[in-house]
């Protein structure tokens, strides 16, 4: 099966570790399936400069060799979310609240449990499913009237670009039943059965026992190439942040892009559990790799 598969970055101005390190996951997944990696900008929130907050994001993927064979921004999709919004009226799924925004019916469409390729079958409750607010915004009313939320937009999203992998942070779980959720509603309302995405979520990069932030001196890309790094040295890196190859030996401590692709689906697997940010051994591929280029 060819998987497309996608990374998302809110453009904040930086390319965080964390997204370069699951943008790495996602195009080994397209590139080792002979799909296809795309690249979108999740800047429905975008208020700060538009090319300031985007450009990290394009250099550190460059930076990394991480090419990418399509490309979306959210804020220029606007007319796309009022299309499905309407769909979604029109079929009875969605209505509209007082204050205009647009709501789904959600409980309806929610799934008994979805499946992670990483952490197992995620149940719903039924308490959940009882207690659960019954309503799910998908277009804002009041003061940001118009616009679509994170979940709707993305959802529209992957479903328009026939995105059939997600690979992502853990953070993300807890949103997964709504974007399924949303995802039935709409293939329901157009009349067709459209698979739902696989999910894999992977364990966050935590350093000296923190989850890594924005804040973080270690954690901007970019200032990893501004040190001379080597960008190979770093993809060996990131690949064991929340992957590890079945036979974990002292063969396996070098995999390249090439490697890495070649196993990523088939010899090896992605945690769920956090991963720790070891500077060291960081500095270890990065000697190694620079020693290895050297001597070529
Ligand atoms: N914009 C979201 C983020 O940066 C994307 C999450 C997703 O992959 O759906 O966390």
């Amino acid at each position: 099966m060819s998987y497309v598969t996608r990374i998302a970055p809110s453009p904040t101005g930086m390319m965080h570790i964390g997204t370069a390190r699951t943008a790495y996951f996602n195009w080994l997944a397209a590139r080792a399936s002979g799909g296809k990696f795309l690249l979108r900008m999740d800047d429905t929130d975008a208020e700060r400069n538009q090319a300031e907050a985007e450009q990290p994001i394009f250099d550190g993927l460059e930076w990394l060799g991480l090419n990418h064979d399509g490309f979306l921004r959210q804020s220029e999709r606007a007319e796309v979310y009022a299309k499905y919004a309407d769909l979604l009226l029109t079929s009875g799924a969605a209505f509209h609240a007082e204050n205009g925004a647009v709501m789904l019916r959600w409980q309806e469409y929610m799934p008994r449990h979805w499946v992670d390729d990483v952490v197992g079958a995620v149940p719903i409750s039924h308490r959940s499913i009882e207690t659960i607010h019954e309503k799910l915004c998908l277009i804002r009313g009041g003061d940001k009237f118009g616009q679509a939320t994170y979940q709707f937009a993305s959802i529209v999203d992957d479903y328009e670009s026939d995105v059939n992998f997600i690979i992502r942070g853990t953070d993300h779980i807890a949103n997964t039943a709504k974007q399924v959720a949303i995802w039935s509603a709409i293939a329901h309302a157009l009349g067709v059965e459209k698979e739902q995405p696989k999910f894999s979520h992977v364990g966050l990069i935590f350093k000296d026992k923190k989850k890594m932030s924005k804040r973080d001196g270690a954690s901007s890309v970019l200032d990893y190439r501004e040190n001379g790094y080597d960008p190979d040295g770093i993809l060996n890196f990131l690949l064991r942040l929340g992957w590890g190859p079945k036979v974990d030996d002292k063969a396996s401590t070098f995999m390249d892009r090439h490697k890495a692709t070649e196993l990523f689906l088939i010899g090896g697997k992605m945690k769920a559990a956090n991963a720790n940010f070891d500077t060291q051994k960081l500095d270890f591929y990065d000697r190694s790799y620079k020693r290895m280029k050297s001597a070529s």
